[in-house]
């Protein structure tokens, strides 16, 4: 499998979203705009209180403020900014804040089985490469997914077999459809998949915001949950810890 995030593109990004998400936040709270808040030099309200309770320099706090009122997220202390925010955002439950910020995940080379495990997760947004595209060759192993516990033994030999003899079953029918007309040819080798396995390769893109990937890693690292979508959830967690690791560094052991 290769899973890649494609927005956001870079941790810049990333924290431009949270820092819309933490004025937001603070939106709700005032009698401002978002805008108007994301505008203030000082909007996050942290460098007096780190002035006093952090005791930090006043080239500190003049140098975090530059960088924010020119809308560099550069500020090496933007992470602790956000961070009571976000601190705040879970102890509070005001989950919403975590709706505003997107992710969108391309996954690749996973099996139907899981790719239908996935898409039950109903509030995201999915674009998944149509079956009728897949190229099924009874010579190739490039298709499919093996299962990881079969690896290197006789279960692997079998399900080779079997996969080769599910490709030849469909193949059948593409052959035996090329004897008619283009649209009923068409119409046979449409549903030719009905003989493929959940093991057949897919593509998806999966695009939704911060909460939902929270809820779906919630749900999908769990022991119970099958290996293939858990080593999804896994792999998707490590990437996301990247852009948002104040957001994702406890994911698992609370339920938003
Ligand atoms: C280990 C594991 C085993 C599973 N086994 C099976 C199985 O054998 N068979 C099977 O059918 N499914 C199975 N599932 C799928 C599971 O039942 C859910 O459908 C799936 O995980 C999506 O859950 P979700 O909370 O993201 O739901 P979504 O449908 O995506 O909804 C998101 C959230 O919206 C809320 N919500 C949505 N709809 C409603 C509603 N109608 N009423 C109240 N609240 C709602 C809930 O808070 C929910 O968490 C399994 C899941 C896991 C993790």
């Amino acid at each position: 499998m290769e899973i890649n995030i494609l927005f956001p593109r870079n941790k810049e990004e990333a924290d431009y979203l949270i820092q819309i998400a933490c004025a937001g936040k603070k939106s709700t709270r005032s009698e401002k705009s978002t805008t108007q808040i994301l505008n203030e030099t000082d909007w996050l309200m942290e460098c007096k209180r780190k002035f006093i309770e952090e005791k930090w320099t006043l080239y500190e706090i003049t140098n975090c403020r530059t960088m924010m009122a020119n809308h560099v997220i550069k500020c090496s202390e933007f992470d602790r900014c956000c961070e009571r925010n976000m601190l705040d955002v879970k102890t509070q439950k005001h989950f919403g804040v975590l709706e505003i910020p997107d992710m969108i995940v391309d996954i690749a080379g996973i099996s139907r089985a899981c790719s239908h495990q996935l898409v039950r997760h109903r509030l995201v947004t999915y674009l998944q490469q149509s079956q009728r595209e897949v190229r099924i060759s009874v010579d190739s192993d490039d298709w499919y997914v093996i299962p990881e516990i079969y690896l290197g033994t006789r279960f692997e030999t079998r399900f080779r077999q079997d996969m080769k003899e599910s490709a030849e079953k469909y193949m059948w029918y593409i052959e035996q459809g090329k004897q008619f007309e283009e649209e009923k040819r068409h119409k046979i080798e449409e549903d030719a998949r009905f003989v493929l396995p959940n093991a057949c390769k897919t593509n998806i893109l999966v695009k939704t915001n911060l909460r939902q990937w929270l809820h779906i890693e919630y749900m999908r690292l769990d022991k119970h949950a099958q290996w293939e979508i858990r080593k999804v959830a896994e792999v998707i967690l490590e990437k996301s810890k990247e852009l948002y690791p104040l957001v994702f560094e406890d994911t698992g052991e609370f339920e938003v």
